[in-house]
């Protein structure tokens, strides 16, 4: 367990990228073997970030926990696990930019504060973290990690209020941005479970029923590995508050925005099998590859098979195919089996890189007029280099289809997008990335036909295609 007393460098330039965290929360209550079940959970969820993994469990006096770096199967061994007794725990998986790479910054954070133990795991990110670390340093605050996470902690371990319910609102009322959170908190002689999303409800977050407890996760998938009932996703401000003596109780911070869950959890980020914001993924990435053949249809454009670039463009590439009769074909196959320390070779086979992933069949490919479907096209070289690959296996015609708008703007709100200079369609038209990539024509997804397709009756954020941000990135406007 850490304290709060290692000294820390102040927050650098680079700081605001090392607290951009994409990741997956967890959380159980009153469950037998929590900790495997958390284990379990986090690994239905690896996809959400694959640097490090913790769980926290408790039961019910005091905390325990384990962290470390790498798959969630590489954490935990059965000793690990065997030891983090109790019923009720948190968990989470973690992805950062590689600059924040290190084992202090793994999360659930726990610390020891001056009423008891805290713990928090966070998906999403925070857009003012900067601004209230600064702040909380000159009152004394000694920071351990580099996560934006952290700071949720110190202002709840200085937040005022006659219950713990009071103080933990007025410590949400100052954060701002992205966190969907799983908390343990000592209140008198009682650990309590709170599983909250914030007023804008932008990262996904779900209850779900097992035996005589609850589950929560980032998505739907991890109660199908454990046997638990979904029960509903939580609304934007929800708090889910579970005690010994109350159970669960459901109460909402006071600032109510419009919503703004993130559309792009339905275009890759979220697994196919999730249910996600209230609908199936695998079904709405189907409905934007139906789309883009309803408008290739209008068009009067026909090829003669279509492929999806591998794994998530697949989906999308199904309810092309279906939509339009043109024969789905698997076109590339790609290696699942390649771990982060992957070694390259220095320059000595050209496209190595994609190659070591995506291999494709030139039998199926010879001669063909194929259309490939992708979620998304963000530096576009990697969409190059399997074009040439394609190419290169015999693709008389490659004609490039995204199922999602041109991506325009970065991500502050915890998916791990570049800065805009190094998003393609920021900087060049459709014709000039069409000649980049090396197509016959490329065409994306048109937002307002998404929306309408999708039939989506609550607002979404779409700033990294609209450029509308919902909440302003404050953290990064001081960076510049
Ligand atoms: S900016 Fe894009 S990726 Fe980020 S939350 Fe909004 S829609 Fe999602």
């Amino acid at each position: 367990m850490s304290k709060a007393s290692s000294i820390v460098k102040p927050l650098s330039a680079e700081s605001a990228d090392q607290m951009r965290d994409k990741c997956g929360v967890f959380a159980a209550w009153d469950v037998p073997e929590a900790a495997h079940l958390t284990y379990l959970g986090l690994f239905a969820l690896q996809h959400r970030g694959q640097e490090g993994a913790g769980i926290i469990t408790s039961n019910g006096e005091r905390l325990i926990g384990h962290r470390g770096q790498g798959l969630v199967s590489q954490v935990f061994s059965k000793n690990e696990l065997n030891q983090l007794a109790g019923n009720r725990a948190i968990g989470h998986v973690r992805y950062s930019t590689a600059g924040g790479s290190h084992a202090k910054n793994l999360q659930p954070l726990w610390v020891e504060s001056s009423f008891g133990e805290v713990a928090v795991a966070h998906n999403g990110n925070l857009t003012n973290a900067l601004h209230l670390r600064r702040d909380l340093e000159k009152k004394g605050s000694v920071f351990q990690t580099n996560v934006d996470t952290e700071v949720i902690l110190h202002l709840l371990a200085r937040s005022e209020g006659a219950t713990l319910r009071d103080r933990l609102t007025k410590t949400l009322s100052q954060i701002e941005g992205a966190f969907s959170l799983t908390l343990f908190v000592r209140e008198g002689a009682e650990t309590k479970l709170f599983v909250l999303k914030d007023p804008h409800g932008f990262r996904p977050l779900v209850l779900g029923k097992l035996q005589n407890g609850f589950v929560a996760a980032s998505e739907s998938v991890a109660f199908d590995l454990i046997g638990a009932d979904f029960v509903r996703e939580l609304e934007p401000g929800e708090v889910l508050e579970f005690s010994e003596k109350e159970g669960m109780q459901s109460w909402f911070l006071p600032e109510r925005p419009k919503p703004a869950p993130c559309v792009f959890e339905w275009i890759y980020f979220s697994r196919p099998d999730s249910v996600v914001f209230g609908k199936s993924v695998y079904e709405m990435r189907k409905k934007m590859g139906a789309l883009l053949a309803e408008e290739d249809r209008k068009k009067g454009f026909k090829a003669d098979m279509v492929i999806g670039v591998p794994d998530s463009g697949i989906p999308a590439a199904i309810g092309y195919s279906q939509e339009s009769k043109t024969p789905f074909e698997m076109g590339i196959i790609r290696n699942h089996y390649i771990g982060r320390t992957f070694i390259e070779p220095h320059q000595m086979i050209r496209d190595f890189s994609v190659k070591i992933k995506q291999n494709p069949l030139p039998e199926d490919l010879k001669g063909k007029r194929i259309v490939v479907v992708d979620d998304s096209l963000v530096r576009g070289t990697t969409s190059k280099k399997i074009n040439t690959l394609l190419r290169e296996a015999g693709a008389a015609e490659i004609h490039m289809r995204i199922s999602a708008p041109p991506t325009i703007s970065p991500c502050y709100y915890g998916i791990d997008t570049p800065e805009r200079q190094q998003l393609i369609a920021a900087r060049q038209s459709v014709s000039e990335i069409q000649s980049f990539l090396n197509v016959d024509s490329l065409k994306y997804l048109d937002l307002a036909s998404l929306y309408e397709k999708l039939g989506t009756k609550t607002s979404m954020c779409d700033a990294c295609f609209s450029g509308k941000y919902p909440v302003e990135p404050k953290d990064n406007l001081l960076r510049v």
